[in-house]
């Protein structure tokens, strides 16, 4: 489960491309695009602009450079012509991306226009989970310690954990072990290493933590209609700490 320097040093740039796509989205109105036109802008971008290729492409199936998960949406929505974003929408890009090989995943959670007070909240814990999350990560931690301080922030901010879902190892494949989950208890699971790349993504609901798949067999939802939120970085573990390999630009690590 741990990758040699020279593999990582490729990773790192896998995330930095990805990184970039999402420094593109960000300069972006979104207010009127549709999801489909965000989606084939970022496959654009990736395969002529950066050389690269978006990796979801083709995998179980899948035709799009992204998924779009809007509002209500948890997880794996699916880009299309109809879905016009509107001010006042929370919406998450779950981008992947392989350069040389290897694998970058991340993704964002975009306010659309002017989003409500509670739907900004809902979205600025999850980002805050994820890097609580981040933050446990060192040599010796375990991956219960990483569930366990997402978990935490997300249950004294009111919010709830999906579990269907879990953050992965990555490299050469886009899902590769251990599995991260998102809750746990500290001091339990595997022993973290120097090495070891594995994305963290956590899914907060404004309600319950309850989600089911609609009948095209990939849009996740809340199954109470409340919000969801996501962010996703790709990590390594380092000598001393946490590398993460698909940092923003301008982004900085939340202590
Ligand atoms: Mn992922």
């Amino acid at each position: 489960m741990t990758k040699r320097p020279q593999e990582i040093a490729l990773m790192a740039e896998s995330g930095k491309l990805l990184a970039s796509v999402f420094g593109r989205l960000d300069q972006l109105d979104l207010i009127g695009m549709s999801t489909m036109q965000v989606n084939d802008m970022v496959d654009r971008f990736i395969v002529n602009e950066l050389n690269a290729r978006p990796a979801s492409k083709g995998q179980y199936g899948y035709a799009y450079a992204l998924n779009s998960s809007r509002n209500s949406v948890v997880c794996h929505g699916v880009p299309s012509p109809g879905d016009i974003l509107q001010s006042g929408d929370i919406v998450n890009f779950d981008i992947t991306l392989e350069k040389n090989g290897y694998i970058a995943d991340s993704s964002k959670t975009y306010l659309v226009g002017d989003v409500p007070p509670l739907a900004k909240r809902l979205v600025q814990v999850t980002y805050e989970a994820m890097w609580m999350g981040i933050n446990a990560v060192r040599p010796g931690a375990r991956l219960g310690d990483v569930g366990h301080a997402i978990q935490r922030h997300a249950r004294r901010s009111g919010y709830s954990v999906v579990r269907e879902y879990c953050g992965h190892g990555i490299g050469r494949e886009m899902h590769e072990p251990p599995q991260v989950l998102h809750w746990g208890k500290p001091k339990t699971g595997l022993v973290l290493q120097e090495g070891m790349v594995f994305t963290i993504e956590p899914m907060l609901n404004q309600g319950s933590r309850a989600v089911r798949t609609e009948d095209d067999g990939w849009t996740v939802v809340t199954t109470d209609g409340k919000l969801s939120a996501q962010f996703e970085h790709t990590v390594a573990v380092t000598r001393n700490g946490v590398q993460v390999l698909t940092l923003r630009p301008g982004e900085k690590s939340l202590n």
